[in-house]
């Protein structure tokens, strides 16, 4: 497959220009004039200079978003209108896709193959997913006591703050707007500060799809000045955040001390992967190098506790190590390339300080456990075995290429040890037996469950953490509710 990808043409990396804010349908600058750099994972140099949005920024933002959902052409339109404009969106993302998936490659340093394959299509069809619910909320009539006609309406819930991680900066992008646009709300989104370009293109096209200006702002920042300046606005009705779980506290902190808003959180996990001895062998190591290594290992939903069975431990390890010696890591626009570089320095010694944690609690080291060459961010793909529970790598999210497996002999204990966390992000087992299959199912705190495969998404189905992973449903007709509230109506008969 390698051989193959290689014989493709490389795609040249896009030159970019310093970016502006969008704010009400318009590039301006941040009113302090900072910048920041945003760089390139790749080589760890600088890409462009980002205009850095900070509190009264982000009021400039709240007030054109704010001015949108009262006055403007948005809340006249009909909810037909408005799903197509986010058809009209998807169509010019598929037009751009190929710049679109250029641009995430070069800020995030994920291979093009998979912007192309994985963020862009997924992407696309949130948009195109929520476009068919917008004039399908439906509010209900209910048979109340007395002389009343009682109804309800989903009324949209205002101007929404969005703030979003850079793991994915366009997948992000479309599970936050695609929601709150269906339902009528207007936006200020803070993309990360490692990735904000695809976001900020975003708001251009979506200005050419024909959503009225001042619907989505975009203000590029930091979390500790433009995140905080978003969770605390007493003008923005809600807050949507994905990211680490201790940001998800300060953020809904700052909300609850503010005016209350609405918050969701998507946070962190440590999804148990686990792998019975009656499995199908050959699809479980794939499953379980693609569920941990996809994305250079940076998903908030990694299977990154593998247990395996027993039985047919030894083996299945020595399967997913040879796996590992294949994986081609390097430059993310090269077609060969499986796995690019981490996001940052500041990560990249992070997931290298973890492996030593590893290593110096006694867990196998297999394969891996360095930094590939001095230029960039690339760490080797790495994997444990011996791996304990009480270990830090087994506790803790590490988000990047390391796995680590665990050893089990029965399913009563792999249920009890896979619970043994604070998170319920995700889960996944593999086996043939379906009664196995159904009662970890039932059995695993997690919000989503892969039985026989990994890290499936769908624009329909919901997405979201138990405990600590977070609060909220993402995706599907369950979103819908984070973006509108409930109104009641009772008129008198009599
Ligand atoms: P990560 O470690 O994956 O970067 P973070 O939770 O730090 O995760 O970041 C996710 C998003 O949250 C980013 O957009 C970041 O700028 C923002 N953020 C960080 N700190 C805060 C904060 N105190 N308040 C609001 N947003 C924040």
């Amino acid at each position: 497959m390698a051989t193959e990808a290689a014989s493709k043409p490389r795609v040249q990396a896009p030159k970019v220009q310093n970016q502006k804010m969008w704010i009400g349908g318009k590039w301006v600058p941040s009113a302090s004039g900072k910048t920041f750099a945003t760089l390139n994972p790749a080589t760890g140099q600088e890409i462009c200079q980002v205009a850095e949005g900070d509190k009264v920024d982000v009021d400039m933002a709240v007030l054109a978003a704010r001015k949108a959902f009262e006055e403007g052409p948005w809340k006249k339109m009909s909810a037909a209108e408005r799903g197509r404009l986010l058809n009209k969106l998807a169509d010019l993302m598929e037009k751009n896709l190929h710049e679109l998936a250029a641009l995430e490659s070069l800020d995030n340093g994920k291979p093009l193959n998979d912007a192309i394959n994985a963020d862009l299509p997924l992407s696309i069809k949130a948009y195109r997913y929520y476009a068919g619910w917008c004039d399908k909320n439906h509010g209900k009539t209910i048979p109340v006591e007395g002389d009343y006609f009682c109804y309800t309406k989903h009324e949209p819930v205002g101007v929404v703050g969005q703030i979003i991680p850079w793991n994915f900066p366009l997948l992000m992008v479309a599970w936050k707007w695609a929601p709150a646009l269906a339902m009528g709300c207007t936006v200020v989104l803070k993309p990360a500060e490692q990735t904000p370009l695809t976001a900020l293109r975003m708001g251009e096209l979506a200005l050419e799809a024909g959503i009225p200006e001042g619907v989505v702002n975009i203000v590029p920042g930091f979390g500790p000045t433009a995140g905080a300046a978003i969770s605390s606005h007493m003008d923005i009705d809600k807050v949507a955040f994905t990211g680490e779980g201790k940001t998800g506290q300060l953020v809904m902190e700052s909300a609850a001390k503010s005016n209350l808003k609405r918050v969701s959180l998507e946070l962190g996990g440590k999804s148990p992967n686990v792998v019975f001895a009656d499995a199908d062998i050959d699809a479980a190591v794939n499953g379980a190098y693609f569920g941990l290594f996809f994305n250079q290992g940076q998903c908030c939903c990694a299977g990154s506790r593998l247990f395996v069975e027993e039985k047919i431990h030894d083996a299945f390890v020595e399967k997913l190590v040879a796996r590992a010696k294949i994986q081609q890591v390097g430059d993310p626009f090269d077609p060969a390339t499986t796995q690019g570089p981490q996001i940052s320095q500041e990560q990249m010694e992070r997931i290298l300080s973890y492996i030593d944690a590893g290593n110096s609690e006694g867990a196998k080291m297999l394969t891996g456990g360095k930094r590939v060459g001095d230029k960039g961010y690339f760490v080797q793909p790495t994997i444990f075995s011996g791996v304990q529970d009480g270990m830090k790598i087994a506790r803790e999210e590490i988000f990047g290429p390391v796995m680590n497996i665990l050893k089990f002999k029965n399913i009563d204990e792999v249920i009890q040890r896979g619970n043994k966390t604070f998170y319920g992000l995700a889960a996944a087992v593999w086996t043939r037996d379906i009664n196995k299959a159904h009662r970890m199912a039932n059995s695993l705190r997690a919000g989503t469950v892969w039985i026989n495969c990994y890290d499936v998404f769908d624009a329909a189905a919901p997405f979201g953490g138990f405990k600590m992973s977070g609060i909220g449903r993402e995706l599907g007709e369950y979103a819908l509710s984070m973006y509108s509230e409930v109104k009641t109506v009772y008129i008198n008969l009599g």
